[in-house]
């Protein structure tokens, strides 16, 4: 396998139908001369959309303070704040009573909901989550399941864990929609569905879903979702979390501060006591990124006029090829844990074998211009059962057996909605 096959490859699958910032960008090469950036790291950071873009400087000028001003402007930005909200729900599909809040990424919203939990919670992970889905559940009663093979293993695993559990006391399962490694879809709904006949609730990590696919709260039968603005393609620091309200109502809030408290009065005892706010505000103290939230709501608005299943049926056929061509390739393995006929969206692993993940990725950078990202993605435990199940060697690159305990790596390749 040469990196010239591979960018052949690789660059055959570019392609993409909405208009995103930094497209035909000439970036330097190593081996002289100039090249247009070919974007393929979407699983970390999606390119701005040029519609979020444009929305977002139309508004820049009547940024003004939200839920606090009296002037035109703030009530002007509080109205596109809530807006913003209203958007968001209707693109997650959310039920009437559910509550919606912006928070920074997913990463926040699962640390979020992860302090909302009730005394007592069990949590059930499986091991291939991403860490953002894996860590904030430490201090509850976690149970880790072991990675499954196909979707029916992955549905009667949770099962029997649950059949374990106190059927009495609260639980909840976390699960990804999408890898953010192999690109695989989960059986989400079958898993919910698990769930909720064992009592438990469950929040979906759809931080790799919901750029690629619709994703509903009411049609899943999930009781949160959680998703980032930056890999919907609306890098201006905001993420979403969204489904129930009892658990976050009855949380203490998440951050303390103004916005989240309703009165506060000075104790007896010569402290302070407040009485918070039970809505979205209860988690949203401190001036919100409106900003942030018009852009996720922009985003939204964006891929569902542009028809989710459209874009969709686009990248499958950008991942067709892709796979494709990979297999074409002499020692490449697509890492994968369901098996070559897997549903996936636009995220592919590989390893080469004769390469150091890392220094193929450094070598497609320096000649081909083309960025994604090596190493474990944030999924240490998932990239290390894939990897051992079929480990390639080290090979002419000279990669030693351990780099800064990164030997076992593998490089990703991922794509969405935008246009290289
Ligand atoms: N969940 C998955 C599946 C992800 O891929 C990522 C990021 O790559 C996250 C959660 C965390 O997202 P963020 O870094 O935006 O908080």
């Amino acid at each position: 396998m040469t990196v010239t096959a591979l960018h052949a490859t690789v660059e055959s699958a570019i392609c993409a139908p909405l208009p995103v910032l930094g497209a035909g960008i000439s970036v330097p090469l190593a081996t002289g001369g100039e090249r247009s950036y070919a974007a393929l790291d979407y699983a970390a950071s999606a390119p701005a959309l040029k519609r979020v873009w444009d929305d977002v400087a139309a508004y820049a000028p009547y940024y003004g303070s939200v839920h606090r001003g009296a002037g035109h402007l703030s009530q002007l930005s509080t109205d596109l704040f809530e807006r913003s909200r209203a958007t968001v729900a209707a693109f997650l599909g959310c039920r009437p009573d559910d509550e919606l809040l912006f928070t920074r990424s997913t990463t926040d919203s699962l640390n979020l909901l992860a302090g909302a939990l009730p005394e007592g919670c069990e949590v059930f992970v499986f091991e291939t989550e991403h860490h953002a889905a894996l860590l904030p559940w430490r201090s509850a009663r976690l149970t880790v399941l072991d990675a499954p093979s196909g979707h029916d293993e992955a549905v009667r695993t949770l099962e029997r864990a649950l059949a374990a559990r106190d059927p009495y006391g609260p639980a909840l399962v976390c699960v990804t929609g999408a890898s953010n490694v192999t690109g695989e879809i989960w059986p989400v709904r079958e898993l919910a569905a698990a769930a909720h006949a064992h009592g438990a609730r469950i929040v979906l990590d759809a931080a790799q879903l919901a750029p690629h696919r619709p994703v509903s709260l009411t049609e899943l039968d999930v009781d949160w979702v959680a998703f980032s603005g930056h890999k919907l393609y609306a890098p201006f620091g905001a993420g979403v979390l969204a489904g129930r309200a009892d658990w976050l109502r009855a949380a203490e809030p998440y951050l303390a501060g103004g916005g989240a408290s309703r009165t506060v009065t000075r104790a007896e005892d010569g402290g302070v006591d407040v009485a918070w706010h039970t809505g979205a505000a209860r988690h949203e103290a401190g001036s919100p990124n409106v900003i942030g939230a018009y852009a996720v709501a922009a985003a939204c608005s964006a891929l569902t006029e542009a028809g989710q299943d459209r874009l969709a049926a686009r990248e499958q056929a950008l991942l067709e090829r892709l796979l494709t061509g990979l297999a074409e390739l002499p020692g490449i393995r697509v890492l994968t844990l369901f098996g070559d006929d897997a549903d996936r969206v636009g995220v592919v692993s590989f390893t080469a074998e004769g390469w150091h993940s890392s220094h193929l990725a450094a070598a497609l950078s320096a000649e081909y211009a083309i960025g994604v990202r090596d190493g474990l993605f944030c999924a240490h435990p998932l990239v290390r059962t894939l990897l051992e199940a079929g480990r390639t060697e080290p090979g002419e690159c000279g990669a030693p057996e351990e780099t800064d305990g990164q030997a076992l790596s593998a490089v990703r390749v991922s794509f969405g909605a935008g246009t290289p």
